[in-house]
């Protein structure tokens, strides 16, 4: 099997209003992602998805599909979707960086290898050492103090037992918000928080010692991305475990922050990590130096929700039970992408067993949203 010819598809879709998402980058209140068909010569064809984010990844909507159009759609044609190896490389050599654009194109191939061979994506990467029903935190915006305390108790309604607090904004309204929020949700669940990259090394430090109280559960990315030596600094000075997310795209950041002793837990996504593959290679590097992997996001569509959950399944070091995963993306929207939506019932997301990634586009959908050029 080659691939024939690789199609974009920009979507909008606004976020549902109580799911609004703002975070020290801004708000998110819609996704512009592309979803991806790769097409080959024979009858079948595999749906990727890039979750681009100008403010998050440096990766927009209208470059996205540039790249993919004219470099490495172009640049993978003849490629055997098969061989995601080979795959892999031939995407390294066609560009630098990109790393969800890329993903699309590599998620696509794993959904073809899948329904080639008749099997879920999940069964390929090893087999299932989970449910293919598992538990997320839910990831709150940084809000105002009545809105996070409304929204707090929400979600304790609706069965979350972690809950994460966006904060890297100004230090007393992040402590003012995490307390507000310890308050509501009672001493029980866990409490975990996200800077996004926001606070410098000392504010860190000093925010998340004010907070010694409300019990933290694991400190997201306290400190500035390429950063090592300030988030070994908040790791050694502070008790909560620590874990680096924006700062780690490929293995050798990760081999950075192993090697600086800067995290208790890594967070992937196969976006960010450009591929389901790479994604696995940082979790399996991790796990060889005793380092917990989490799964993070960035408000996916049904495509690359269902990629995230098939890693969940397959890896043991995606320790999610300790540190439950962000994997409720869908469900923040307000339409789906898919004939047969990924089912996510609260706290509980649940992948398919059908061959491949288990997900059908609905392409009538995607073409009637477009995202605007
Ligand atoms: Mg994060």
């Amino acid at each position: 099997m080659k691939i024939r010819s690789v199609d974009c598809f920009p979507v909008r879709i606004p976020l549902k209003p109580e799911c609004q998402m703002i975070t020290a980058l801004g708000v998110h209140d819609h996704s512009d992602y592309i979803v991806v068909r790769v097409n080959t010569d024979e009858e079948l064809f595999g749906v990727g998805e890039a979750t681009v984010s100008e403010r998050w990844s440096g990766e927009t909507v209208w470059g996205g599909v540039a790249i993919l159009k004219h470099v490495l759609g172009p640049g993978v044609c003849g490629c055997d979707p098969e061989d995601i190896r080979s795959l892999d490389l031939r995407l390294n050599q066609l560009s630098r960086g990109n790393w969800f654009a890329k993903s699309a194109i590599e998620m696509a191939c794993w959904d073809l290898r899948g329904k080639s061979l008749g099997k879920p994506i999940y069964e390929l990467l090893g087999g299932a050492c989970r449910d293919l029903t598992f538990r997320s935190r839910y990831s709150m915006g940084a809000y105002d103090v009545p809105r996070a305390r409304q929204r707090a108790a929400e979600l304790i309604d609706a069965g979350f037992e972690t809950i994460k607090v966006k904060v890297g904004g100004a230090a007393e309204d992040d402590i003012a918000r995490v307390r507000a929020v310890r308050e509501v949700i009672g001493s029980q669940p866990r409490l975990v928080i996200d800077a996004n990259c926001g606070w410098n090394v000392d504010t860190a430090i000093q925010c998340i010692n004010a907070l010694e109280d409300c019990r933290l559960a694991l400190v997201e990315q306290p400190t500035p991305d390429g950063d090592y030596g300030a988030l070994a600094r908040v790791r050694r000075e502070t008790t909560p475990p620590v874990m680096a997310d924006d700062i780690c795209f490929d293995l050798v950041h990760a081999q950075e922050l192993i090697r600086n002793d800067c995290c208790d837990v890594i967070s992937v996504y196969p976006g960010k990590n450009g591929g389901i593959q790479k994604c696995r290679d940082i979790i399996e590097l991790a796990g060889s130096h005793g380092i917990a992997c989490s799964m993070g996001s960035n408000l996916e569509f049904d495509v690359a929700t269902a990629a995230m959950g098939h890693l969940i399944v397959s890896c043991p070091n995606l320790q999610i039970e300790e540190y439950p995963g962000d994997t409720l993306g869908p469900a923040y929207h307000r339409d789906s992408i898919a004939v047969n939506p990924l089912s996510i019932e609260g706290p509980l997301t649940t992948i398919s067993n059908a061959p491949g990634l288990g997900i059908e586009v609905d392409w009538d959908f995607v073409r009637a949203h477009p995202a605007p050029d």
